[in-house]
C-alpha cells in the first residue's frame, strides 16, 4: 500500500470502468487513514471523543482560528451557525443563487427566509455592491459562498455587516486553503463552514465543521450539535455514571471519532495536495489557452485560490452537448452550478422568475467543471484538453 490513491480501488469491479477513463474525482485515502481508523476501532469510543478534539484543534490551528466544532456536514454547520447566532423565523439571510442548494436550504432549516443577491459575472461570488439594496429591517445575516475556492470580498462584506449589525456565516465548502489579501476563511465572518463530503479536497465520506474566533458561539454550537445535552457520551460514561440534562433544543450533528480519524492524516498533507491541484490547474490553463469558444473564470488579484473546482465556460448552446461529448469520451464532468433559484422547489417556494439574477443565470447556463484532484495524473489534463479541442474542431460534435 502506498497510502495515496488506489489502495481502496473498486474501479475494477465497475463493469463500465475502462483503463483510460478520466474520473472527475478520486479520493486519496489509503494506508494512513486505515491505520488511523484501526486505532479508533481498537479503543472504546467510536462517537465524539479524543480524535475529534484532536482534529478540531489542528483544523482551527491550520486556519488560524480559535475554535473548531466538528460536525457531520457543511449543511449542518451552516444550519447550526445560524441557530447558534439566534437566527430563526421572521429573519432574513442574504445569500447567493450561484452555489450548492445547501447554502439556501440551511437558512430554511433554521426557520429563516433566504434572500438572493446576484453574483459577480467573473468570479461567480456574491456581488458585495448589490448587498445593501437587499437589506431590510428583518435582515440578520449574510451567507456568502467562496465559489470554487476563490474567497469573496470579505472586507467589503464585513463593512456592510458592521454598518447594519448583521452576522456573517461563510460557506467555505470550496475554500479550505484559500485566502484573499491575507484574509482567511472565518477571519472576518462570525463562522466559516466546511464540508468533508466525498468529493471535497478533505473528506471523511460525510463530515463537516465550523470555525470561529468567538468562544461563546463555539460553546453554543457544541451544545446544539448534540441535542442540547450538557454532557458528551465520553463525560457520561466515565468510571462513575453521570446524569445529564437537556438545557436547549438541539440537533444531531456531532462528528464522530471515525470521521476524525479519516481526516487527521489528510491534514498533514493538505498543503501538498493544494500545490498539486494548483499545478494541474496551471496545466489546464496552458492546455486550454488556444481553444476558441471557451473562457475561464478570472482569478481575482490578491487571491490564494483553494483550487477546489476547475471550471470552464462555453456558449449556452454548447454546454450540454460538450458535457455529453466529454462523457462519451470517458471523461467525468459536473456542473457547479445551475443557478439554484431556477430549480423546481425554489421556483415553487421563492418564486424568483428567470432573469431575476442575470449574472448567476449566465454562469449557470455556461459553466462546466473538469476533473481536478490531488492525485490526478498530469496526462489526464492533456486528455481532457484534447477532447474539448476535438469538440470545437469537429463539426459532427457540435450542437445543432
Ligand atoms: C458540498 C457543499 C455543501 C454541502 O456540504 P455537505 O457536507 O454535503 O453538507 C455546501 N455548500 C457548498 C458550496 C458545497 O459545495
Amino acid at each position: 500500500m502506498t497510502g495515496r490513491g488506489g489502495d481502496l480501488d473498486t474501479a475494477t469491479a465497475d463493469p463500465i470502468a475502462r483503463d483510460d477513463r478520466v474520473p472527475f474525482f478520486r479520493h486519496d485515502l489509503g494506508a494512513a487513514e486505515l491505520a488511523a481508523v484501526a486505532e479508533i476501532l481498537s479503543g472504546s469510543i467510536l462517537t465524539t471523543g479524543e480524535a475529534v478534539a484532536r482534529f478540531e484543534h489542528l483544523f482551527a490551528d491550520y486556519l488560524g482560528r480559535r475554535h473548531c466544532v466538528g460536525l457531520t456536514s457543511c449543511t449542518g454547520a451552516l444550519h447550526l451557525s445560524l441557530a447558534a447566532l439566534g437566527i430563526g423565523p421572521g429573519d432574513e439571510v442574504i445569500t447567493t443563487p450561484m452555489t450548492f442548494i445547501a447554502s439556501t436550504t440551511s437558512i430554511i432549516q433554521a426557520g429563516a427566509t433566504p434572500v438572493f443577491v446576484d453574483v459577480e459575472k467573473g468570479s461567480g461570488n456574491i456581488d458585495a455592491a448589490l448587498i445593501e439594496a437587499a437589506i431590510t429591517p428583518r435582515t440578520r445575516a449574510i451567507l456568502p459562498v467562496h465559489l470554487y475556492g476563490q474567497m469573496c470580498d470579505m472586507r467589503a462584506i464585513r463593512a456592510i455587516a458592521d454598518r447594519h449589525r448583521l452576522a456573517i456565516v461563510e460557506d467555505s465548502a470550496h475554500c479550505v486553503e484559500g485566502a484573499r489579501d491575507g484574509i482567511r476563511p472565518g477571519q472576518l465572518g462570525d463562522t466559516a463552514c466546511f464540508s468533508f463530503y466525498a468529493t471535497k479536497s478533505l473528506t471523511s465520506g460525510e463530515g463537516g465543521a465550523l470555525v470561529t474566533d468567538d468562544g461563546a458561539l463555539a460553546g453554543r454550537a457544541r451544545l446544539l450539535r448534540h441535542h442540547g445535552m450538557d454532557k458528551s457520551a465520553h463525560a457520561r460514561h466515565g468510571s462513575v455514571y453521570q446524569h445529564w440534562d437537556m438545557v436547549a433544543f438541539g440537533w444531531k450533528y456531532n462528528m464522530d471519532n471515525i470521521q476524525a480519524a479519516l481526516l487527521l492524516p489528510q491534514l498533514e498533507r493538505i498543503e501538498a495536495g493544494h500545490a498539486r491541484r494548483c499545478a494541474l490547474s496551471d496545466a489546464y490553463r496552458q492546455a486550454l489557452s488556444g481553444i476558441e469558444g471557451l473562457s475561464l473564470p478570472p482569478v481575482i488579484p490578491g487571491v490564494r485560490h483553494a483550487e477546489h473546482l476547475f471550471t470552464i465556460r462555453v456558449d449556452p448552446a454548447h454546454r450540454d452537448p460538450l458535457l455529453r461529448h466529454l462523457g462519451e469520451s470517458g471523461i467525468g464532468t459536473a456542473v457547479n452550478y445551475r443557478a439554484i433559484h431556477l430549480l423546481d422547489y425554489f421556483q415553487r417556494t421563492l418564486k424568483a422568475p428567470h432573469g431575476s439574477f442575470p449574472a448567476a443565470e449566465a454562469i449557470g447556463d455556461r459553466t462546466l467543471s473538469l476533473p481536478l484532484y490531488a492525485t490526478m495524473p498530469q496526462h489526464h489534463v492533456e486528455r481532457v484538453a484534447a477532447a474539448i479541442n476535438a469538440y470545437f474542431r469537429e463539426p459532427h460534435c457540435r450542437a445543432p
